[in-house]
C-alpha cells in the first residue's frame, strides 16, 4: 500500500512541477513513506534519517535547499516526536493526509521555526482530493479499494495509524481500473489492510462487497487477472468463496493470514476466528476452486505463547500446507494492547521459533514449486530476463517464471510448461498465448 500510495503523491506534486530522480542528490524534495508495523521498520526511519541529514547539509553548504518530509504510519504514530529526534525534518504527514500535500509543502518552505506537522484525520477521504492516477509505468498495478481497519488485533498498529475502516465506491474504483487498464495494465491488485472487508457503495446505491467489485471489474476488457490482499479470515464470505469458483480472471491464490495456530493465543489477540474455523475456509475455498494455493502471516513469541502453543502452529501448517508465507517475531508497539502484557517471550525463544518455524515454510514453498515442474501454468510477461531473449513473469501464485519469449511480447498472458524450479522462481518453455 506504501507503494500505491507513493505513486499517488507523485501524482499530487507532478503538476506543481515536481518530476522523479534517480539519485537523492539531485532532490529538492525527499519524502520518506514509512511503515510502522514492526519495531524494525520504524527504527529503520531514524537511521534512514541520519544519512538524509548528512545531505540536505551537504546540500546547503552547495547553496541548495531540499525539503525533506516523512510521510505515512511512522509520521502519524510518532508526530511531533519525529520533529524532536530530528528537527532539520521540515514535514511529517500521516497517510490520510498526503492529498493535502501543495498546501503541506507551501508551508513548509516558508517555514519559521519548527516543521510542519499533519497527522490528523480529515473527515472527508483522501481519495475525492486525489487528481487522477497518472499513466501506468508497467503491465501490473495496485489499486486500494479500502483503508483503515476496526479489528483491533491486540498487536497491530493499523487501527491506530491508518484509522477506521473506509471503502472507496465501486464506480470510482471501476474508473480507476478502466484508466490502468487503458494505459497497458493487465494484473490488477485491490489492496486494503482488510480488502475482504470491503463494502463500497455500488451502482444501486448499496452496500457491494470483495466478491461482486471482483466480478464487476473482470467485466472489464482487457483485464486479464485480479488479485486481492491482505484478507482476514473472518471476512472471506459465501461472496468470495463463489467468485473463486466463478471468476476466471481471479488468481486462484490467496493471501490469508492465521497469525497462530493456538486458540489460546488467537483469543489473546482477539483475532476472531479459531484455528478450527481457519481449516475450515480454507476447505470450503478449496472445494470452491480446487487448484488454489494459499500463503498466511505468521506470528511467533506473542505474550503467554507457550512450547504447546507453538506446536499448534507448526501442526497448522502441516495439515494446511502453504505455497508461500511471511513469518514474524512478536514486536511491541506501544499503545497496542499486548504490548503491555507481564508475559513477554525471551528474545531467543522468539528466534529459535521463527527459525524452526521458517524452516518449515521454507520447505513447502520448495515443494510446492517442485511440484510445478511438467504443469502447464499461465504467465503474465512483465519483462526482460537477466539473458538475452529472456522474459520473466508471474505465475498465478506470483511465482517468477523465465521463459524464452521476444521483448515485444511484455503484457501477453502465455501459457508455459514448467521445466524446473529452485527455492523462488521457475522456468518453462512456452506453450500458446492464451491472451494478448
Ligand atoms: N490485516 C491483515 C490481517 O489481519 O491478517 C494483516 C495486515 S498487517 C499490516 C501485516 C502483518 O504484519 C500481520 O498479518 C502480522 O503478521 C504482522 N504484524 C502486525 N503487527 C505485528 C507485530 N506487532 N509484531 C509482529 N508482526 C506483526
Ligand atoms: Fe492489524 Fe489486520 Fe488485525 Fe486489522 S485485522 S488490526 S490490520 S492485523
Amino acid at each position: 500500500m506504501n507503494i500505491y500510495d507513493s505513486t499517488r503523491m507523485l501524482d499530487i506534486l507532478r503538476p506543481l512541477g515536481y518530476l522523479p530522480v534517480h539519485a537523492q542528490d539531485d532532490a529538492d524534495l525527499l519524502i520518506l513513506n514509512t511503515c510502522h508495523i514492526r519495531e524494525k521498520a520504524a527504527e529503520k526511519v531514524y537511521s534512514e534519517l541520519g544519512l538524509v541529514r548528512q545531505l540536505k547539509n551537504a546540500k546547503a553548504r552547495r547553496g541548495d535547499h531540499m525539503i525533506v518530509a516523512v510521510g505515512g504510519c511512522v509520521a502519524q504514530a510518532e508526530g511531533a516526536e519525529v520533529l524532536r529526534r530530528a528537527p532539520f525534518v521540515d514535514l511529517v504527514f500521516g497517510p490520510q493526509s498526503y492529498h493535502l500535500l501543495p498546501e503541506l509543502i507551501g508551508r513548509a518552505l516558508r517555514r519559521a521555526g519548527g516543521g510542519v506537522l499533519a497527522t490528523d484525520f480529515p473527515v472527508e477521504p483522501k481519495f475525492d482530493h486525489l487528481p487522477e492516477p497518472s499513466v501506468q509505468q508497467g503491465v501490473t498495478a495496485f489499486l486500494t479499494v479500502q483503508e483503515g481497519c476496526d479489528k483491533f488485533c491486540s498487536f497491530c498498529v493499523v487501527p491506530y495509524t491508518r484509522g477506521a475502516e473506509y471503502s472507496r465506491p465501486v464506480a470510482e474504483v471501476l474508473a480507476e481500473a478502466r484508466r490502468a487498464v487503458a494505459s497497458g495494465v493487465r494484473e490488477i491488485t485491490l489492496l486494503g489492510q482488510n480488502v475482504n472487508a470491503y463494502h463500497g457503495k455500488g451502482p444501486d446505491g448499496r452496500p457491494c462487497g470483495l466478491g461482486g467489485l471482483v466480478r464487476g471489474l473482470a467485466c472489464l476488457p482487457g483485464l486479464g487477472r485480479i488479485r486481492y490482499t491482505t484478507s482476514h479470515p473472518q471476512d472471506v464470505d459465501d461472496e468470495l468463496i463463489a467468485a473463486h469458483r466463478d471468476v476466471p480472471e481471479l488468481m486462484p491464490y490467496i493471501h490469508l493470514p492465521v497469525q497462530s495456530g493456538s486458540d489460546r493465543i488467537l483469543v489473546a489477540m482477539n483475532r476472531r476466528h479459531t484455528a478450527g474455523a481457519y481449516r475450515r475456509i480454507v476447505e470450503r475455498l478449496r472445494l470452491a476452486c480446487p487448484d488454489l494455493a494459499l500463503s498466511s502471516d505468521f506470528i511467533v513469541g506473542f505474550p503467554g505463547e507457550s512450547d504447546g502453543d507453538f506446536q499448534a502452529t507448526l501442526d497448522l501448517v502441516d495439515e494446511i500446507g502453504f505455497a508461500q508465507a511471511y513469518s514474524f517475531k512478536y514486536s511491541q508497539r506501544l499503545g497496542t494492547p499486548a504490548a503491555s502484557a507481564a508475559d513477554q517471550i525471551p528474545e531467543r525463544v522468539k528466534s529459535d521459533r521463527l527459525a524452526a518455524l521458517q524452516l518449515a515454510l521454507d520447505k513447502q514453498k520448495r515443494q510446492f514449486n517442485e511440484a510445478c515442474i511438467g504443469k502447464v501454468l499461465t504467465v503474465l510477461l512483465e519483462k526482460p530476463g537477466r539473458h538475452d531473449g529472456q522474459m520473466v513473469g508471474r505465475s498465478p501464485y506470483l511465482q517468477s517464471i523465465h521463459v524464452a519469449a521476444a521483448a515485444e511480447r511484455i503484457g501477453e498472458i502465455v501459457s508455459a510448461l514448467i521445466t524446473d524450479a529452485s527455492a523462488n522462481s521457475l522456468s518453462g518453455s512456452l506453450a500458446e498465448a492464451v491472451g494478448a
